[in-house]
């Protein structure tokens, strides 16, 4: 597109970022081979294939587009939900809708806004000063123009479906007319506001919701009254908004209690960007449904309708807070959120938290400013006289009951949301916990088994190499039958197996030398320990014979002491005669000691045998060796027939070890299952389900009520924004009546 910018209505620059971005610009999932990057052909953001399936035709500078183009997911929303709005209020260009209620909070109406547009247009022929007006009616076509190229997607669709009812040659001639009718009255007739092209975008966009006489009146009064006149495009002076700004950050400050820290980004921005927003009352800067939520609630508030778009841009602000934090000086980023991202379910959510705030301290700064050189005569006022007078005490009680029940709920629910969020805490940690214990678990079976398996397998080896070495060993034989086929020399291959058998024998013999020797050094141990235990018993039976021969002579002491008639003597020896009968009761159990001993030479003995037997067998072996050494020669063959058999004998066994071995890897994944299922089962498990069921029961409870609470909080806001309002329309009535009496 080779247009330029136009210079005179400010818009947002809309990047193209098609290409430059990594991620999906709504849901942030990252561009790959399978996640294909898209352009919205509306809002121009790159997104993915999920957040743009949809296609649909798209307004372009000439245009409603031939192609379906691809739309994200955003803007259908947006576009099905503003044409739901255009379709329910039945707007249409030059009908008047909306501006009903707009005209009512200045004091009129339609039917007297008809007879006042009439009588201006009567008096504006009467003008002298037309300057302003002829700027105007030159720049007209081209302004038009550049609002048809140039107003932001959501606006264009919105302008262009408001004009749905006109064909579409004579689109253009219509709005050109209305606007040179509408627009070029209050130029003649109050030409202190001078001309600027953002006249011309505010009377289309008013076009959009009224007849041209109560475009008129709207108009008018937004200059009347809302407007400051330092802000008139014929004031030309370099008014430096600072009373403005103050009155943003002070809104900011105590009504949307915004941290003084983040207030310097906050304070560049509006420096830079506040007298845009203010002088065309934010057209063109958001989407429809912001624009109109904005421009509405100014309309709505009457003469108090700058001081409201002050507010909202307080609340733009603060919406944009985090976006500005992120920008810092770039605020053309920060806009470009903002036209893309700002809902007007958040805005109207702080802008009724700004109503709160008392506006009387920072009205004082604005009117002091205000200029009051134009006279609206044709506002009729007479309507707001007739309003009762509430009774503000009553009013203001029940407003302080609200308010404390909200703050009620607001604790309530705070409580609430802390408890819900320890809760999903504690059900993270055990889920934790849960997977900690699980791996621990399966990390120590696997580890056993791979053990097992392991060793299993280097047995497996072992096995294969004895097959190998046998396998060696036949084909060595078959390759000397072979040889010794074709020579003479079977005698020759016959002594090579008789050296073999010869080695055999050799290994064998030293075998059993070697077992003989082990047989006699056991042997020379068990003589020894009889000799250690024999001593022993030498000595306890030495002693059990001094001891009974002691007896004996006791009591024959005791005999004669008795025939002596000593008693005392008796006593004693009695008592020395019973001690020493403990004295051989002890030796009595060493000697059965003893006999433990000589059992164990039982056994060493038995071994010995044992010896003896394996010594036995040793011999047959040898025997048989040599048996097979006398039948050689012939019987190589059949010496290899068994080698052979052997060979497949262990070749089965081999087999059957695999098989072995794959049971046991099957047993192994079957452990591990049934381990797995187990745990699965197992109380620990069963009951951390059952606290996680528990504290999610819980929460979801939480949550319900949480909910409930929201919405009864809701009611009460909604409560009180009404009698708010209705407080500030009283206000209102009150300051006109006591004006007017004046
Ligand atoms: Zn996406
Ligand atoms: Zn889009």
């Amino acid at each position: 597109m080779s247009k330029s910018q136009p210079i005179f209505i400010y818009g947002i620059p809309i990047k193209d970022d098609r290409g430059k971005l990594k991620n999906c610009q709504l849901c942030g999932a990252k561009f790959t081979m399978s996640v294909k990057e898209h352009q919205c052909k509306r809002c121009k953001r790159a997104v993915c294939d999920k957040c743009a399936p949809n296609k649909a035709q798209v307004q372009k500078a000439d245009g409603l587009s031939k192609k379906s183009h691809r739309l994200c997911n955003f803007c259908k929303d947006e576009s099905d939900s503003l044409k739901r709005f255009l379709e329910q209020y039945k707007i249409s260009f030059n009908k008047d809708s909306f501006s009903q209620q707009w005209l009512q909070s200045f004091g009129t109406d339609t039917a007297k806004a008809k007879n006042d547009f009439l009588n201006a247009l009567d008096d504006a022929k009467l003008s002298k000063d037309t300057n302003a007006y002829d700027i105007f009616k030159a720049k007209l076509e081209v302004v038009i123009n550049d609002i048809d190229g140039f107003v932001n997607y959501s606006i264009k669709d919105f302008m262009v479906a408001a004009l749905k009812n006109v064909e579409s040659f004579r689109q253009k001639e219509v709005v050109k007319t209305s606007i040179l009718r509408v627009a070029g009255t209050l130029l003649l007739l109050y030409p202190q506001i001078g001309y600027s092209h953002e006249v011309v975008l505010i009377t289309y966009f008013l076009l959009c919701f009224a007849s041209e006489a109560s475009a008129y009146i709207l108009l008018t009064a937004i200059y009347a009254h809302i407007l400051p006149s330092q802000l008139y495009p014929k004031a030309n002076t370099k008014y430096d908004l600072v009373n403005e700004n103050a009155i943003v950050v002070g809104i900011l400050r105590d009504a949307l209690q915004v941290d003084s820290n983040d207030m310097s980004v906050i304070k560049s921005f509006l420096s830079q960007k506040l007298r845009c927003y203010l002088v065309t009352l934010s057209i063109n800067l958001f989407l429809f449904e912001t624009t109109f939520f904005i421009i509405s609630s100014v309309l709505m508030s009457g003469s108090n309708g700058y001081m409201d778009l002050l507010a909202q841009m307080a609340v733009l602000c603060q919406l944009s807070n985090q976006e500005m934090q992120k920008n810092k000086f770039n605020h053309e980023e920060t806009e470009l959120f903002m036209l893309r991202s700002l809902r007007t379910n958040q805005l109207s959510v702080l802008y009724k938290q700004t109503q709160n705030c008392d506006f009387e301290s920072y009205k004082k700064v604005y009117i002091t400013t205000r200029s009051d050189s134009i006279k609206v005569d044709n506002l009729n006022l007479s309507a707001r006289q007739s309003m009762i007078k509430p009774d503000m005490q009553k009013v203001s009680e029940i407003n302080q009951k609200l308010q404390e029940q909200v703050d009620r709920r607001d604790l309530e629910n705070k409580k609430l949301n802390e408890e819900i969020i320890q809760l999903r805490d504690k059900v993270k940690q055990l889920q934790k916990e849960n997977s900690i214990l699980l791996s621990q678990q399966q990390n120590n079976d696997s580890e056993m088994y791979k053990i097992k398996l392991h060793e299993m397998r280097i047995d497996n080896s072992d096995l294969k190499s004895q097959i190998e070495q046998l396998k060696n060993e036949i084909s060595k034989y078959k390759l000397q039958i072979e040889g010794g086929a074709k020579e003479k020399a079977t005698k020759q291959k016959t002594e090579t197996v008789d050296s073999d058998y010869e080695n055999d024998l050799q290994e064998i013999s030293q075998f059993k030398q070697k077992y003989e020797q082990q047989i006699r050094n056991l042997k020379k141990q068990a003589e020894e320990k009889k000799q250690q235990n024999q001593p022993n018993q030498i000595q306890i039976d030495e002693l059990k014979e001094n001891y009974e021969n002691k007896i004996k002579l006791l009591q024959k002491q005791v005999i004669q002491l008795q025939s002596q008639d000593n008693t005392e003597e008796i006593r004693d020896l009695k008592i020395q005669n019973q001690q020493l009968q403990k004295k051989l009761e002890k030796m009595k159990d060493e000697r059965n000691k003893s006999e433990l001993i000589q059992q164990k030479n039982d056994e060493i003995e038995l071994i010995t045998e044992l010896n003896e037997e394996l010594t036995k067998e040793n011999q047959r072996l040898a025997k048989q060796l040599r048996d097979l050494k006398s039948q050689s020669g012939a019987s190589s063959a059949q010496q290899i027939k068994v080698l052979e058999e052997q060979n497949k004998l262990l070749e089965l066994k081999l087999e059957q070890y695999q098989i072995l071995i794959q049971e046991l890897v099957n047993i192994i994944d079957k452990v591990k299952y049934q381990k797995q299922k187990q745990l699965e089962f197992s109380d620990m498990k069963f009951k951390q389900k059952e606290d996680l069921e528990d504290v999610k029961m819980v929460a979801e409870i939480r949550t319900v009520q949480t909910q409930l609470l929201k919405g009864m909080l809701k009611e009460n806001q909604a409560q009180i924004s009404d009698l708010i309002s209705n407080i500030t329309q009283m206000r209102q009535v009150l300051e006109k009546s006591k004006s007017l009496k004046l």
